[in-house]
């Protein structure tokens, strides 16, 4: 089995947590997690040397925050996948204040190539509202300690934390951007069974933030970062069976969250196009790539749907256009002018 572009997943507990991020469960995790963390390394040295190994990935949390002897024990198994050639590069997230210089030289001294960074929002009462016990300063300095070691950044943002809203979130996403990094992943608000928000949100003192908050905001962020040619790794949580199985209570949960955001940028032009001009009453035909067809349409035809209706359209019809690069509006015509048409 090749491993080109395949990730080896390893989940880190992180055991005592002194923080108390309103929308985590991860300390609720206990020491079982931690030998199986060591077990799934273990299992990886026992796999032949690969043509195209592994990505390494460490996940959940906050790997420079847990014991520096615990990071050396994962550290050393990872470095001995490497040098076994099963690995051929280790990332590994963490938080913003668990980044100093002699840190980022002891994970170069491992083979960590990629670090990403919660930064989570840049408006500093924000993170105070969301427990994060860092601010927006902590994140600037590590991204920069992070590109001067030359290791990849790789920035998180949530949006719909509280007293955010899609004007912070557009901040958030301008300041990311500024901090050039080398791609950025953006997890809208899950609330989570056992975390603070659900109790906060049960009583009354949080509003979710539905898939629909989620899709409005990110279709105005993701272009930001698009036209910084900034890549969006990913859009919204993974989906798990944990997740999908109730212990996602509400908020943007989606497994397509992405496609849903695609879509709605989609329509917010076509909606901006069809606005400078008069198309009342008249039929609208939309050219668009074909490999947006299906996202202009937009699920059980929500986009045509929307547009017909916001703009009295006689009807609407979309076309792949093989030819077309962007979407294209044909001219609108009227009633009258399509019954003529040969
Ligand atoms: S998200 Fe916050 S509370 Fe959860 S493990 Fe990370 S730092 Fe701790």
């Amino acid at each position: 089995m090749s491993a080109r572009n395949r990730i080896y997943p390893v989940f880190i507990p992180h055991l005592g947590c002194p923080h108390a991020c309103v929308f985590c469960n991860q300390r609720e995790i206990t020491g079982a997690a931690a030998e199986e963390a060591m077990r799934q390394l273990n299992k990886l040295n026992e796999l032949p040397p690969l043509e195209a190994g592994f990505e390494l990935a460490f996940y959940g949390g906050s790997f420079t925050a847990i014991p520096v002897s615990e990071q050396i024990h994962y550290l050393e198994e990872a470095k001995r996948a490497v040098d076994r050639g099963v690995v051929r590069s280790i990332r590994l997230s963490t938080r913003p204040d668990a980044v100093d210089p002699k840190t980022l030289e002891r994970l170069m001294r491992y083979g960590v190539t990629t670090v990403e960074l919660g930064a989570q929002s840049m408006r500093d009462a924000v993170l105070k509202a969301s427990g994060r016990g860092h601010t927006a300063d902590d994140v600037r300095r590590a991204a920069q300690l992070i590109r001067e070691a030359g290791i990849r950044l790789v920035l998180q943002m949530m949006t719909g934390l509280p007293e955010d809203d899609d004007s912070g979130a557009e901040d958030t996403a301008k300041e990311l951007i500024a901090l050039q990094p080398d791609a950025v992943r953006i997890y809208p608000t899950v609330i989570v069974r056992g975390t603070d928000l659900e109790k906060r949100w049960r009583r009354g003192e949080y509003q979710e933030h539905t898939v629909e908050d989620a899709v409005r905001v990110c279709a105005r962020i993701l272009p930001l970062f698009d036209r910084a040619g900034i890549p969006v790794i990913r859009l919204g949580l993974n989906p798990t069976e944990e997740l999908s199985g109730g212990a996602a209570l509400a908020g943007a949960y989606h497994p397509a969250l992405g496609e849903l955001v695609r879509s709605r940028i989609l329509r917010n032009r076509i909606e901006q196009m069809l606005s400078e001009r008069d198309c009342t009453g008249k039929t609208v035909t939309i050219r668009v790539p074909a490999k947006q067809l299906s996202q202009m349409i937009g699920q059980k035809r929500c986009n045509v749907d929307w547009l017909k209706a916001r703009f009295d359209l006689m009807s609407i019809s979309v076309i792949s256009d093989q030819e077309a690069e962007e979407p294209i509006i044909e001219s609108a015509r009227s009633q009258k002018q399509v019954r003529s048409r040969p």
